[in-house]
């Protein structure tokens, strides 16, 4: 095996993002990852349910040796032995965020030698996270389009602190013949319309229609059409998110509530969001921006090569990719930092 690879959480953004795409990255080339500062510019630092969850899901998914696997470790040793596919269920045990679980093996699992099946159950709707019609309107479409094979459902909803959110995955192996020579974000083409959604588990439906009321009284050349949803779950719940659809696919811009949010601070987030983007002009979102980053890497790639300005030689990545991006966020550079590393 080549030299260990030295992981230090504490750059850039400094958070579970770095764990997360270095184990990823660690189980597909193959190589042995040594972190430490792990989750360091956290208010609590170290693993939590969620980040332990994906360390333990990666190991068993590339039968990987571990070291460090607790919560509230700062240091972990991951050795990984090879992928297999197969059937996986993960419980984060808490409300931790299910998404973000899923997009640390999907890019494994794509890797794998024969269909998988993963079942995760924990937080869908948590905030700082991609909530699941994030994930399912607005992540998975942009990787299929890179040629991968991935179906997602979500079987309950999950909030903090109840949890108890289930969603399911089929996973396919990465047919490279289904690849496109290059992978574009650069433009949604026209507008075709939007919605509002606000939806609530176990508190009053009113809260939900005053989110989607304020929301679309901001965007009223937007034409959004509002829709409140009261649903069953563990325990109470509330989030609330834009839907805007481009011919290209949909955006989503969404918030969560909790017991400390108000209503108007969960509209104001997701107007904020939409506003911020439609002004931007640009393609695409800037949480969607930093995901993509690691299947992007895997599947569409790129080459380096030198490139002589004449007075200096420097060696240029040159990927098969473009992206729009509408915000090059600290999430987004600090990934970017996590792949280099894996060249
Ligand atoms: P921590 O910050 O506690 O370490 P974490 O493990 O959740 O938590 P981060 O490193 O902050 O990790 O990564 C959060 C991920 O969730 C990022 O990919 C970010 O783009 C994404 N995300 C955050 N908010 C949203 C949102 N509103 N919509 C979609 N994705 C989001």
């Amino acid at each position: 095996m080549a030299d260990v690879i030295e992981i230090d959480g504490s750059v850039g953004e400094g958070g579970g993002q770095v764990l997360r795409t270095a184990l990823s990255l660690a189980a597909i080339t193959n190589r042995e990852v040594s972190f430490s500062n792990i989750r360091a510019k956290r208010e609590k630092p170290g693993l939590k349910r969620q980040h332990l969850t994906c360390v333990n899901a990666v190991a068993e998914i590339s039968g990987a040796k571990v070291n460090g696997n607790e919560v509230g470790s700062m240091d972990l040793e991951f050795a990984p032995k090879g992928i297999k596919g197969g059937d996986y269920r993960f419980d984060v045990g808490t409300a931790g965020s299910v998404t973000l679980v899923a997009q640390t093996v999907i890019p494994v699992l794509l890797k794998a030698e024969k269909p998988s099946s993963v079942t995760i159950t924990g937080g869908t709707h948590v905030p700082f996270a991609p909530i699941w019609e994030f994930f399912s309107l607005a992540y998975l479409p942009e990787l299929c389009r890179m040629g991968a094979k991935v179906e997602a459902e979500m079987e309950c909803c999950g909030f903090y602190p109840a949890a108890g959110g289930v969603i399911k995955l089929r996973i396919w192996p990465f047919d490279e013949s289904k690849k496109p020579e290059r992978y574009e974000l650069n433009d949604l083409g026209a507008y075709k319309g939007g919605k509002v959604v606000g939806v609530v588990s176990a508190i009053p439906k009113s809260i939900a229609e005053a989110e989607v009321g304020i929301v679309c009284k901001q965007f009223r050349d937007l034409d959004l059409k509002p829709e409140v949803r009261s649903i069953e779950s563990f325990g109470p719940g509330n989030y609330a998110y834009a839907q805007l659809d481009y011919e290209r696919g949909s955006v989503v811009f969404s918030s969560v509530g909790t017991y400390a949010k108000s209503r108007k601070a969960v509209a104001h987030e997701v107007v904020t969001a939409v506003r911020e983007f439609v002004k931007s002009g640009k393609a695409c979102e800037k949480h969607l921006a930093d995901q993509l980053l690691v299947p992007l890497s895997l599947f569409i790639g790129g080459e380096y090569h030198w490139e002589s300005d004449g007075l200096w030689e420097d060696e240029v990545w040159r990927p098969n990719w473009t992206l729009d991006v509408q915000k090059e966020t600290k999430h987004y550079m600090t990934n970017r930092d996590v792949i280099e590393k894996f060249r």
